[in-house]
C-alpha cells in the first residue's frame, strides 16, 4: 500500500452501488465552467473532465444542464434536450470512462434564477438576485417539466453517462417548488409541504421508470435553505425518505440558496462548516450521503468520513484547482496538491460574469488544450526576481518544464502579497498557497536566494530574467502624511497592535476592506464562532437554519474612507464582496464616501464631505478623530531592475504587479507568469 493510501483509508475505499463500483469516496461536485454552453467547446470540456478522471476522481458531476429551454440559466445556455446533444456528449463520457471514472450529468432547471425573459418559476415572484420576473408554471407545465427531467436523464443515459444528478438545492426551480417562500400555488403542486414535495418526488420516480435500475439517480438536497420561509427539518427529512422510496441512489448536500445572505462557500467560511447537518441526514436514510462545502484537503475529507458524518465527500473547486488531487493523495504527495483557497476570483466570479471559469492558482484549469506546459527542448538558465505570487508561479512552472531556475527574494520568506493576505482573518487559506509554492520550489529543484536584493549586475550570465518585483504601497499626497499616526497597509497587517483604538482607513478597495477586518477580528475562527456570527442555527431548532446573529465585541472603532461616492466595495468580487461589506457593517465600521483629504494631524484625519441636500459641489469640513490612519490607497509597480537589465542586454520579462500595479491582482499575475513559463 502506498503511504497516502494508508493515511486515508476511508477516503480511498471503494463504494459498491450495486451495478457500479466507485473507486473511492471523492465526488467532484457540479460546477459550471461555461465550456458546457457551446457545442464547439465539447472537446475542451472532455479534456477538462477527462483530466480529472485520469487524476483518479471516483465520481464526477458535470455543470448544470437544463431539461428544457425555459429552464436555461442563461440565454442559449447548456441543456440536454435533443438526441444530437446526447451524441455529442459521447466525447465527454468516453474521456472519463477511458480513465475508469464515473460521471453524472447534472440536470438543473433555473426556475426564477434564470437570466432571461422566458423564466418560469413556481410562482410569479421575482428573485432578489435576478432582473427577470418569471411566469408561473401552469399545472400542466409542471407535469411537463417532470417529464422533461426524466427525458433528459434518458438522453444522458444514451450519451453514456453513469447517471444524473437532479439539482434540488441552492434555490433553483426544484428548491423553489419546495418552500412556501416561493411556492404559493393552489393546485396539487402547492398548498402544503406534502404537495410541494410532489415535484421532486415525481421527477425522481419518472426518471427511475425511464432509466431502469442500472443508472445512478443522485439528488442534491437543500439541507439548510438559509432563507426565510425555507424548509423545516421535518420537511427535509420527509423529503429524504420520499426520495429514497422514489429510487434515488445517492443523496448529495446543498447548503443555502443563492439569494441567502449567509455565505456558504467563500474562504472565510471555516472548512467543513456544514458536515454536522449532513451527519444528521445520514442517520435518517439508508442510501449513501455526500458532504459538501469548504472541504478542500485530504485530511479534512478523511476526518469527515472517519467520523461517520458522510459516505462520500464532494469537492468542486478543489478539483478544479488540481486535476490530480486524488492521485497525489494516493501517492502520499498531498503537499503537491494545488490548494483551493476558496477565493472564487477565477472560478465563480468568472461564472457570474459570464466568463469561462478557471483557478487563480491553476490557470490551466478548464484550459487544458490551450495552456500547455510541455517539457522544454532547450533548457535555459532563468533568474526570477521576486517571490510573490507571480514570481513563485513562474519559477515553479519554468522548473517543471526543465529549465534551470534561480529565485531571488529580498525578504526573508517567500509569498509577497500572499503573505499579507494570509494574515487577514478569514483568509487563512492563503497559507496553503504559500506552503504549496514553498514545497514545489523544493520538488522542482529551484535554487532560492532569500534576503537578497539583487542588482542588475548580479544577473549577468542568465539566459533570461523574469522581473516579478511586485508593488509598493502608494503614499498619497496629503498634508501631514509623515505624521506618526500614519501606517502603510503592510505595517498595519503585520503589526496590528500599532494601530490605536480609533482608526481611519484611507481607500476602500480590497485591501482597505482586508485591513479593516484585520483590525477588528481574530484569525482562525472556529465553526461554532462563525455560526454564531452569521446566525446559522440547527435547522431542527429554527426553520431553514436561520437564527440570530451574535456579533463578537470588537477592539476598535474603524472608519473606511473613500473619495468615490459610490457604494463601498463595488469593485470587490461578485461572490464575496457582499460578505465583506456585511462583516464590516456588522462590526460597526463607519463607511465614509465622497471624501476629499485635507490633512492629518494630532486631531486625526481632516476631510471635506459633500453637503447632503446642498448645492452641487458644496462641501463641509469634517474631522475623523482617530489615533491611527492606515493607507490602503493602491500600489505602484516596482520596476527599478528593468532598465539596468535591458542596458546590460539581458532578455527581461516583467510579470505581475511589477508590470501592472493599477489592478494588482494575483489572478492576472499568476496567469501571466504561467503563460510566460509556457512560452520560454
Ligand atoms: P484598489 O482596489 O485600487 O483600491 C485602492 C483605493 O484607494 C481606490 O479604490 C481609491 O479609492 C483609493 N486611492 C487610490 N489612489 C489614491 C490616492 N492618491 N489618494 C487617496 N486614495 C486613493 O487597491 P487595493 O485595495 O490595494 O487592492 C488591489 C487589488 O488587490 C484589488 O483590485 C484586488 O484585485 C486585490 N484584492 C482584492 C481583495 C478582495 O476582493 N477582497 C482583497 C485584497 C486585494 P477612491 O479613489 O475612491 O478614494
Amino acid at each position: 500500500m502506498t503511504p497516502g493510501a494508508s493515511a486515508y483509508p476511508h477516503l480511498l475505499r471503494p463504494l459498491d452501488l450495486g451495478h457500479l463500483t466507485l473507486r473511492n469516496r471523492v465526488v467532484m461536485g457540479s460546477m459550471h465552467t461555461k465550456l458546457e454552453d457551446r457545442a464547439r467547446d465539447i472537446d475542451k470540456l472532455a479534456a477538462y473532465l477527462g483530466a480529472r478522471a485520469e487524476g483518479g476522481v471516483g465520481l464526477m458531476v458535470t455543470g448544470g444542464y437544463a431539461p428544457s429551454w425555459r429552464g436555461w440559466l442563461l440565454p442559449f445556455g447548456s441543456s440536454m434536450v435533443r438526441a444530437a446533444q446526447a451524441r455529442r456528449h459521447r466525447t465527454v463520457t468516453d474521456a472519463v470512462h477511458e480513465h475508469d471514472g464515473a460521471i453524472l450529468l447534472q440536470l438543473l432547471h433555473a426556475g426564477r434564477y434564470a437570466y432571461h425573459p422566458f423564466a418560469q418559476g413556481a410562482s410569479r415572484e421575482k428573485s432578489p438576485i435576478t432582473p427577470f420576473r418569471p411566469s408561473a408554471l401552469s399545472t400542466r407545465e409542471v407535469g411537463r417539466t417532470v417529464d422533461d427531467f426524466a427525458r433528459s436523464a434518458r438522453l444522458a443515459q444514451r450519451a453514456g453517462y453513469d447517471g444524473v444528478e437532479i439539482m434540488g438545492s441552492e434555490g433553483y426551480l426544484v428548491n423553489q417548488m419546495l418552500t412556501a417562500r416561493t411556492n404559493d400555488r393552489t393546485d396539487e403542486w402547492g398548498g402544503s409541504a406534502a404537495a410541494r414535495m410532489r415535484f421532486p418526488l415525481e421527477i425522481v420516480r419518472r426518471t427511475r421508470e425511464l432509466v431502469g435500475d442500472d443508472f445512478v439517480v443522485q439528488y442534491r438536497m437543500s439541507l439548510l435553505d438559509l432563507v426565510p420561509d425555507g424548509q423545516s427539518w421535518a420537511e427535509t427529512v420527509d423529503l429524504a425518505h420520499g426520495l429514497v422510496e422514489a429510487g434515488v441512489t445517492l443523496l448529495n448536500t446543498g447548503i443555502g440558496w443563492h439569494e441567502s445572505r449567509i455565505p456558504t462557500i467563500v474562504t472565510s467560511v471555516p472548512r467543513a462548516a456544514f458536515t454536522w447537518v449532513t451527519a444528521r441526514l445520514r442517520q435518517e436514510v439508508d442510501v449513501p450521503v455526500i458532504a459538501s462545502n469548504r472541504i478542500n484537503r485530504p485530511e479534512v475529507a478523511e476526518e469527515i468520513l472517519a467520523a461517520g458524518e458522510a459516505d462520500l465527500v464532494s469537492m468542486a473547486r478543489p478539483l478544479l484547482a488540481d486535476a490530480d488531487w486524488v492521485r497525489k493523495t494516493e501517492q502520499g504527495r498531498e503537499a503537491e496538491i494545488i490548494p483551493c483557497i476558496a477565493c472564487n476570483q477565477a472560478c465563480l466570479d468568472h461564472t457570474f460574469d459570464n466568463k469561462r471559469a478557471t483557478c487563480i492558482l491553476n490557470p490551466r484549469s478548464a484550459h487544458e488544450t490551450e495552456l500547455v506546459l510541455s517539457p522544454t527542448r532547450s533548457a535555459r538558465r532563468v533568474a526570477v526576481v521576486g517571490a510573490g505570487p507571480a514570481g513563485l508561479a513562474c519559477a515553479v512552472e519554468l522548473a517543471g518544464r526543465g529549465h534551470t531556475v534561480e529565485l531571488f527574494e529580498a525578504a526573508e520568506r517567500v509569498g509577497g502579497q500572499f503573505r499579507l493576505a494570509a494574515q487577514i482573518p478569514g483568509k487563512e487559506e492563503f497559507r496553503q498557497a504559500i506552503a504549496y509554492y514553498e514545497h514545489m520550489l523544493g520538488v522542482r529543484g529551484v535554487r532560492v536566494h532569500l534576503g537578497m536584493r539583487v542588482v542588475a549586475s548580479d544577473l549577468e550570465g542568465f539566459d533570461e530574467v523574469v522581473v516579478a518585483t511586485g508593488v509598493a504601497p502608494r503614499v498619497p499626497d496629503i498634508e501631514g502624511i509623515d505624521h506618526p499616526s500614519v501606517l502603510t497597509y503592510p505595517e498595519a497587517i503585520r503589526e496590528p497592535d500599532r494601530a490605536g483604538r480609533r482608526v481611519a482607513v484611507i481607500g476602500a478597495g480590497g485591501i482597505g476592506f482586508d485591513v479593516s477586518r484585520a483590525l477588528l477580528h481574530e484569525p482562525d475562527e472556529t465553526v461554532d464562532e462563525w455560526r454564531e456570527r452569521w446566525g446559522v442555527a440547527d435547522p431542527w431548532e429554527e426553520r431553514a437554519g436561520l437564527g440570530d446573529k451574535e456579533h463578537p465585541p470588537v477592539p476598535r472603532e474603524v472608519h473606511l474612507v473613500q473619495r468615490k461616492t459610490s457604494r463601498h466595495g463595488t469593485g470587490l468580487g461578485k461572490t464575496s464582496g457582499w460578505v465583506h461589506r456585511t462583516e464590516l457593517r456588522d462590526a460597526g465600521v463607519g463607511f465614509v464616501g465622497g471624501a476629499e483629504y485635507v490633512r492629518i494631524d494630532d486631531d486625526g484625519l481632516h476631510l471635506t464631505l459633500p453637503v447632503e441636500g446642498g448645492d452641487k459641489g458644496e462641501r463641509r469640513p469634517y474631522v475623523l478623530a482617530v489615533d491611527t490612519v492606515v493607507l490602503c490607497a493602491g500600489q505602484e509597480s516596482v520596476t527599478d531592475l528593468v532598465e539596468p537589465l535591458a542596458a546590460l542586454g539581458v532578455p527581461v520579462h516583467v510579470v505581475g504587479g511589477a508590470d501592472v500595479a493599477a489592478e494588482l491582482d494575483a489572478k492576472r499575475a499568476i496567469a501571466q507568469a504561467t503563460e510566460l513559463a509556457a512560452r520560454l
